[in-house]
């Protein structure tokens, strides 16, 4: 049986994982400080248990994911502290001296979903999570879809709803989707944390409604067969309940007839992994690297 490392690398921390096949035997957490100090232990960790076959990270983003570009790997333009420019990819792989395979973080999560998760056996389907920001990743025909680099299905623009005059959140673009939906744009527009807006309707609803504005755009563009929906706002109660509602709504029927007649619950879906999807497409992608380097 093979062994992998596993490395989920986050914007405030690190899940380093070794795995017997897909079964982790050993992980631990390592807080995101700066590259030296924090790849530094992710190496440290692996090493000391004994011999891996590969490596895969899911990463936190922009990563350069151009084919044949010399950064390939490496982390781009983030307003992160320290880790602009940082060759994530090549420092793991002759730090451990093993194939190694990286994608951004949604990817990574998608990869998982699809192996291990809701979309076995489906050849294209969306990814996307909801938390401090919106990530995506488009799955077709049996891979992840990068394009020139990697899609960031969180900044389309979206319509805005009659009487809400939010500016928006997205530094970039004010209000884009994450700008209007992710949950830092939620506390901000509401002047009140998640926890207790959990029980205003109007909230949720208008969150609702942003979200499916999204999947319907997703859905015309992709035509998946699933979209996997997940992160840290989706947690909150009725809420995937309600955007299957105000999916159905606008998409009114035209052109799905890929989806169930009658009801989105099939289509518009948890991640069956959870958090640990990134994990899992780390796991993943090790696999691919060791795989591809034969
Ligand atoms: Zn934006």
């Amino acid at each position: 049986m093979s062994r992998y490392a596993a490395i989920e690398a986050g914007g405030t921390k690190f899940r380093v994982a070794i795995s017997q096949e897909r079964e982790v035997v050993a992980d631990t957490t390592i807080a995101t400080t700066t590259p030296d100090e924090t790849l530094g232990a992710t190496v440290d960790f692996v090493l000391s248990h004994g011999p891996v076959v590969a490596a895969g990270i899911a990463c936190f983003g922009p990563l350069d994911l151009l084919p044949g570009s010399a950064n390939y790997g490496a982390i781009t333009a983030t307003p992160k502290p320290h880790w602009a420019g940082t060759p994530v990819l090549d420092r793991v792989r002759s730090a451990l001296g093993v194939p190694a395979a990286i994608d951004v973080d949604v990817g990574g999560a998608a990869l998982g979903e699809w192996q291990w998760g809701a979309a076995r056996g489906l050849s294209h389907f969306v990814y996307l999570t909801i938390g401090t920001g919106i990530g995506g990743g488009v799955f077709i025909d049996g891979k992840v879809h990068h394009g020139m680099g990697h899609p960031e299905m969180g900044h389309i623009t979206l319509e805005r709803v009659a009487g809400d005059d939010y500016a928006g959140h997205c530094p970039f673009h004010g209000a884009c989707f994450e700008g209007m939906a992710a949950g830092p744009a939620i506390e901000d527009r509401w002047g009140a944390s998640g926890t207790e807006l959990a029980a205003r309707d109007e909230v949720w609803d208008l969150e609702a409604t942003y979200v499916a504005q999204a999947l319907r755009s997703y859905s015309y563009v992709v035509a998946p067969q699933r979209v996997i929906i997940g992160g840290g706002v989706m947690q909150v109660p009725g809420l995937i309940e309600r955007v299957r509602d105000k999916l159905g709504e606008q998409l009114a029927g035209y052109a799905t007839s890929h989806i169930r007649q009658g009801s989105l619950d099939d289509y518009v879906v948890y991640p069956q992994l959870g958090q640990d999807a990134g994990l899992y497409g780390a796991i993943a992608l090790a696999m691919r690297a060791h795989e591809e380097a034969g």
